[in-house]
Formats: C-alpha cells, sequence, structure tokens
C-alpha cells in the first residue's frame, strides 16, 4: 500500500511538472509575441532621501499590458525570461529604454542624480554586459554616475572572478551597484561583504513588519548591517509617514515606496519631476 501511494504521488507530481511546464511555454510564446507587439514599457519610482525629502534617484522597472489590456507582473515573467535566456535581450532593452529616458530628463532639467535598472544574474553570466552597458550609456551621452544596477544575492551563484571583475569594471566607470531585495537570500554575509557595492536595498518585507517591535528591531538590524558594511541604505516598500520616520531613525538614508510615489509612466514622470524639481539633489 505504501509502494502505491508513493507511485501516486510520484504521478501527481510529474503530472503537475507538465502543467507547469506546458504554462511557461506558453508564457514564453506570448511574451516573445508582447515584445514584437510593444507591449512592454517601463515605469519608473522615485527615490529619496528621508532626511531631506530629496529626489535622488528614479527606478525603471517593467510593465507588460496585454492586448485586452490585463497586466502580467513581472514576478510572472522575468522569472520564464530568465529560464530561457530570453532576458539577455530583454534586459537590454530596459537598459537602452532606460538610458533613453535618462537623457530626456537632463534635457529636460529635470533629472535626479541616477537612473536605476534591475539586472538579472543571467545578464551578468554574459562576458559581454560591460561592454553593453558602456554602449548604451555612450548612445545617450550618459556619464557612469547616471546609472545604478541592481543586482540580487542570487549573483553569488556566478563564478567569483567574473562577478569581480565585472563589478569592478562598472564601479570604475562611475556607475553605482545596488544589492536588491537584502536580506531575503542566502548568500552569507561574508560573500556580500567581499563585493564592491555602493548600496543595499532592505526588501519591503522587513518595511512592512514595521508595526510590529520584534519585526521592527529584525529591520533595524539590517540598515545596522548595510551601514557597518560602509553601504548606502535604502529602503523599499515605504506605505505610510509612520514607516518613514521609522526608517530614518532607524539610519536608512534613502527609501522608496507608495507614500512617496507610485511606479509612473513616462508621461506622469516628467510632470511629477517638475513639481519636486526643487528638492532635486543637486
Ligand atoms: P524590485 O526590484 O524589488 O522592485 C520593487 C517592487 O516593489 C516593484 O514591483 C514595485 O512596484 C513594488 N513597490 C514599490 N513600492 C511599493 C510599496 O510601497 N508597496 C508595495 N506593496 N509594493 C511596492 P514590480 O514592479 O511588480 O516588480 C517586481 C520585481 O520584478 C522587481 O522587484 C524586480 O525584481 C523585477 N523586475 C521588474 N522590472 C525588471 C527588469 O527590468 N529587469 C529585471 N531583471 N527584473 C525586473
Ligand atoms: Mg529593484
Ligand atoms: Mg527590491
Ligand atoms: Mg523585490
Amino acid at each position: 500500500r505504501a509502494k502505491r501511494d508513493h507511485r501516486g504521488q510520484y504521478l501527481q507530481y510529474a503530472d503537475q511538472m507538465g502543467t507547469e511546464a506546458r504554462a511557461r511555454a506558453r508564457l514564453l510564446s506570448e511574451l516573445r509575441d508582447a515584445i514584437e507587439k510593444q507591449q512592454l514599457f517601463l515605469v519608473y519610482q522615485p527615490q529619496l532621501e528621508l532626511g531631506t525629502r530629496q529626489v535622488t534617484g528614479l527606478e525603471a522597472l517593467l510593465r507588460w499590458r496585454t492586448e485586452d489590456q490585463r497586466f502580467i507582473p513581472p514576478d510572472q515573467f522575468i522569472p520564464v525570461a530568465e529560464h530561457s535566456g530570453l532576458i539577455v535581450a530583454l534586459g537590454q532593452w530596459v537598459l537602452e529604454t532606460a538610458c533613453a529616458t535618462m537623457r530626456e530628463l537632463l534635457d529636460a532639467g529635470l533629472a535626479p542624480r541616477r537612473m536605476a535598472v534591475n539586472v538579472s544574474t543571467v545578464q551578468l553570466r554574459d562576458p559581454g554586459f560591460f561592454d553593453l552597458v558602456c554602449a548604451a550609456l555612450a548612445a545617450h551621452g550618459l556619464q557612469g554616475r547616471h546609472l545604478e544596477l541592481e543586482i540580487t544575492e542570487s549573483v553569488a551563484a556566478l563564478p567569483t572572478q567574473l562577478l569581480d571583475l565585472t563589478l569592478c569594471a562598472l564601479r570604475a566607470e562611475g556607475i553605482s551597484i545596488a544589492i536588491d531585495d537584502f536580506g531575503t537570500g542566502y548568500s552569507s554575509l561574508s560573500y556580500l561583504e567581499r563585493l564592491p557595492l555602493d548600496r543595499i536595498k532592505i526588501d519591503r518585507s522587513f518595511t512592512r513588519q514595521l508595526g510590529d517591535p520584534h519585526g521592527a528591531r529584525i529591520a533595524e538590524m539590517v540598515a545596522q548591517l548595510g551601514r557597518k558594511l560602509g553601504l548606502s541604505v535604502l529602503a523599499e516598500g515605504i506605505e505610510d509617514a509612520a514607516a518613514w520616520h521609522a526608517l530614518r531613525a532607524m539610519g536608512c538614508h534613502e527609501g522608496q515606496g507608495y507614500h512617496i510615489a507610485r511606479p509612473m509612466d513616462k508621461a506622469a514622470l516628467l510632470p511629477w519631476l517638475g513639481q519636486h524639481a526643487h528638492l532635486q539633489a543637486a
């Protein structure tokens, strides 16, 4: 009987795998189609200095709106793009588009210090990545300091030498490196300590727990850790004034979240930046 159960479970598992693989394959072909039909676009979420309210940066976030006006969240399609390798071309498009927007903002006198772009570990694995980034900057007359790249703790899976070389080369150009979703990954502290980084982004899951004393202590520890590593600390997911003040008191330098501004498309971004121009960091 035990044996039958075991086999039954196995079959159910295999069936589920088949269903998931099919769903992934379908999403992938829809994504390829969507890229062709230009259904993907970027939105931009402001980043602020918590002490001065100065706008310091913008994070570019990918959006997919289908023909029937449905939104497919990036958490759903980015893993599929990574799995298939499509993220390399898609990520390059994101980089180019974000650089083009930064150029426009500079020309309009509305640009904050930097544009932050999410980079998948799959992109970083490509030895040509550094050259592609430099080409995107040059194509839009940008300097390295105009760009920040957000990487995740999953870079720990890359060969150390390749990663070190790439990150050092990027930083030598003036490009800053942030570690995204900090505290949620499995990489060891000693590993993170060795990486050439500029900033940590405290994951939203910590910001969300600020109301609870235990959660607040954890958030404070994460912020302290970033500061002790000599890094700038940015908190994600600030949804109310209380979180803003708590995080500021914990020594977070910067923040982003719905309380400050939602991610905006370019049409909404320009007027928003215009209204906040008096709070631009030089
Ligand atoms: P992320 O880089 O950690 O981005 C932050 C996410 O939190 C965004 O979700 C943003 O819309 C959301 N968010 C910001 N403020 C708040 C808030 O106050 N409350 C709440 N509840 N959420 C907030 P989004 O845009 O759905 O992106 C999800 C993830 O998808 C991103 O997480 C990033 O890992 C990935 N992603 C998005 N665009 C790209 C891209 O161009 N390339 C790559 N490789 N990944 C991307
Ligand atoms: Mg990010
Ligand atoms: Mg994040
Ligand atoms: Mg995240």
